[in-house]
């Protein structure tokens, strides 16, 4: 039984959302202790629950501890994974795409194709938009002979919700050929910046491009404003994108209450800018989100800007289950070289 500080490192809810994953795939049980100990509301919130049952029902899992609230979870998986059709409504606007995150790598070993569908929030502030996984993820892991296709279907904002996204999950090719390697962005391919805009006024959407404009010097030609109907309460959300040959990033503004329009882009601008400062193919957050799949399948490299803490503590939690050495050594021009062996 490996045992897990739901302290450790960032404390948050990718501990957990690693653990249940990892469990699933290697068939190893867990006990974590402390879940979500660095937050303000620790302990299991909607969200994270509908990923300990998802994952539960799709490895067949004994669980103790499943609960709203609960700070403590047992996971013993049976040793083998289920493929089919699953939907999991979270009944709140927690994050569709952590809970996505967290089935897929059990699905991708199953022997047969499997569709997911979430629903609650697509886009939400800490948390991957759908956008995110389809333009930037899943794009990455094809290299490791994944095969997921991830379709939105109605955009969920918080505090609403009504999201619903979809995953269609093939099992992952054989062991792919090339070890994985990632140390170079290629030429701009394509760049744009986009607001999805629901049930609110089209100038706020035009101050933040607005700002794009002027902050990174896009044309009015890479400008855009989608609004959305059939969306339960407001939303406002501004993606940035640079498409590379090898690798997408995106930056993400969440519009929110007293939150001034040109405030939510100057931040996503200066990530953008920031990303730009470096030569590293690997943003942030797809830095963390890679490890797990890399470990599962085989291991490799890739070059990053600054790595987080989220990215150091999920590197602590696959090793634990894998038995890989994620190794984590500065470039000494501000890039940073990830090797998982
Ligand atoms: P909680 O304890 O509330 O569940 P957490 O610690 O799991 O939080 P975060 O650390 O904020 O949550 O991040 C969860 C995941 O979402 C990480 O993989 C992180 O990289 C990803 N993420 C957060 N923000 C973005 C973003 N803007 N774009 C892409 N991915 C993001």
């Amino acid at each position: 039984m490996i045992v897990i500080d739901g302290e450790q490192g960032e404390g948050g809810g990718q501990i957990l959302r690693s653990a249940l994953s990892l469990s699933g795939c290697t068939g190893q049980p867990f006990v974590l202790n402390g879940i979500r100990a660095g937050r303000k509301k620790p302990g299991l919130m909607r969200q994270h629950l509908t990923c300990v049952l998802a994952a539960a029902q799709v490895c067949n899992a004994e669980v103790e501890g499943a609960e709203v609230g609960s700070k403590s979870l047992t996971f013993r998986p049976s040793g083998s994974v289920y493929a089919g059709n699953y939907t999991f409504p979270i009944g709140s606007a927690g994050s569709t795409t952590l809970v996505l995150q967290t089935v897929w790598p059990l699905l991708a070993i199953a022997d047969a194709p499997s569709r997911v569908t979430v629903t609650g929030g697509t886009h939400n502030p800490a948390a991957p938009t759908v956008d995110f996984l389809t333009k930037c993820f899943v794009p990455a892991i094809a290299a490791l002979g994944h095969r997921l296709e991830v379709t939105l279907h109605r955009h969920g904002f918080a505090p609403a919700g009504g999201g619903r996204v979809e995953a269609a999950i093939e099992p992952a090719d054989g062991q792919t050929s090339e070890p994985f390697a990632l140390h170079r962005r290629g030429d701009l391919v394509l760049r744009r910046a986009v607001v999805h805009l629901a049930n609110l006024e089209p100038h706020i959407a035009n101050r933040e491009l607005d700002v794009v404009r002027k902050k990174l010097g896009f044309t009015r030609d890479e400008l855009h404003l989608e609004e959305l109907d059939r969306v339960q309460g407001q939303g406002n959300v501004l993606t940035i994108e640079h498409e590379f040959d090898h690798v997408t990033h995106l930056a993400t503004g969440f519009g929110k209450l007293g939150v001034r329009a040109e405030q939510v882009a100057a931040r996503a601008s200066s990530e953008v800018r920031s990303f730009l400062a470096t030569d590293a193919p690997v943003g942030a957050h797809l830095a963390d989100q890679l490890l797990l799949p890399l470990a599962l399948r085989g291991g490799g490299t890739f070059r990053t800007v600054e790595p987080t803490l989220h990215t150091r503590t999920n590197a602590e939690i696959v090793d634990r289950f894998t038995g890989r050495t994620t190794r984590i050594r500065p470039d000494g021009d501000g890039t940073f070289h990830v090797t998982v062996a």
